[in-house]
This record gives structure tokens, sequence and C-alpha cells, in this order.
């Protein structure tokens, strides 16, 4: 971790600090070479991991979103973090249109993990989830 390039963040889990965590992030992400399509699919990445911590993470009661980038041999590395319920099957939660919200969709894990290079996902039922995400700026062609 390069300690003169991080952030961290803090907020409390309502919706409507979702708007704040994607355009942190996007401002701290625009400081390596990324495109503005890779700094939007950046934002969208944040926003499904921080609702995902505001909506189940905390369904059960209110607390804290902690979001962490660094950037790490020239790519960036994003953690969104709950102390909440956690996840019970990890690998069912990250399939493609599984939720266990009747009204949801099921997408928030597909659109993280094709929007980032790579996506890892740490879980315990009543201990919390983090789920973290790289991401390198593909070296546009000049020219
Ligand atoms: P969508 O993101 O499309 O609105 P969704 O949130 O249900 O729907 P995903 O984001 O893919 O879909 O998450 C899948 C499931 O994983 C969720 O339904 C929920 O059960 C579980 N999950 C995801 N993130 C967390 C979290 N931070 N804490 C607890 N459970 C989670
Ligand atoms: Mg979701």
């Amino acid at each position: 971790m390069n300690a003169a390039d991080y952030m961290i963040l803090e907020l409390p889990s309502r919706e409507d600090n979702v708007a704040l965590a994607r355009v942190v992030v996007g401002a701290f992400a625009a400081r390596l070479d990324f495109t503005l399509a890779e700094i939007e699919e950046i934002k969208v990445a944040v926003s499904e991991a921080v609702t995902n911590a505001v909506v189940h993470g905390y369904r059960e009661s209110p607390g804290v979103v902690r979001i962490q980038a660094h950037v790490d041999d020239g790519r960036l590395v994003v953690s969104v973090s709950d102390r909440g319920v956690g996840i019970e099957d990890i690998a069912q939660a990250r399939e493609p249109a599984f939720s266990t919200v009747p009204e949801r969709m099921g997408m928030g894990f597909a659109f993280m993990e094709s929007f980032s290079d790579e996506l890892s996902v740490e879980s315990m039922p009543g201990q919390g989830t983090t789920v973290r995400m790289t991401k390198r700026p593909q070296h546009r062609t000049v020219g």
C-alpha cells in the first residue's frame, strides 16, 4: 500500500449516503489514469457495495459503513465494510439474479464483478461483510 495515497470514509448506514460515497471514491479514482467510462464503472460498483451494506448488512439495526481506497502498484483498491448481519452463503449470494429480497434483482454482485478486475467477499454471519475490489486503468491507445 502506498501510504501517501489513500482515503478512509465512515458513513452512517443511510441510503442517501450511497451518493456521497460514490462521488468521493470517483474523485479519488480520478488521480489514476482512468477513462470517464472506467470512473463510471467504479462509481457503480461502489454504489452497489454501499447499498448492500445499508440495505442488507444493517437491515436489523443501523451502523457504520467504512469505505477505504488506496493506490497499490498503479491500481485502485477499494473496500466497503459493514459490521452487520453477514452473509450465510457467499457463493450463492454472488450468483447473478440471487437475492434474499424478492423485490430486488440480485444483480449487485454481478455489476461489482464485471466492473472490477478482482472482487473478494469476506463475511461472517453476525460479524459483518467486507467487499474488496481492485481495478487497473486500461491503457488508452494514443493517436
Ligand atoms: P440488487 O443489488 O440487484 O438490488 P441484491 O442486493 O439482493 O439486489 P446483490 O447485491 O447481488 O443483490 O446481493 C445478493 C445477496 O447477498 C443479497 O440479497 C443479500 O442477501 C446478500 N448480501 C449482499 N451484501 C450483503 C451485506 N453487506 N450484508 C449482508 N448480506 C448481503
Ligand atoms: Mg445489492
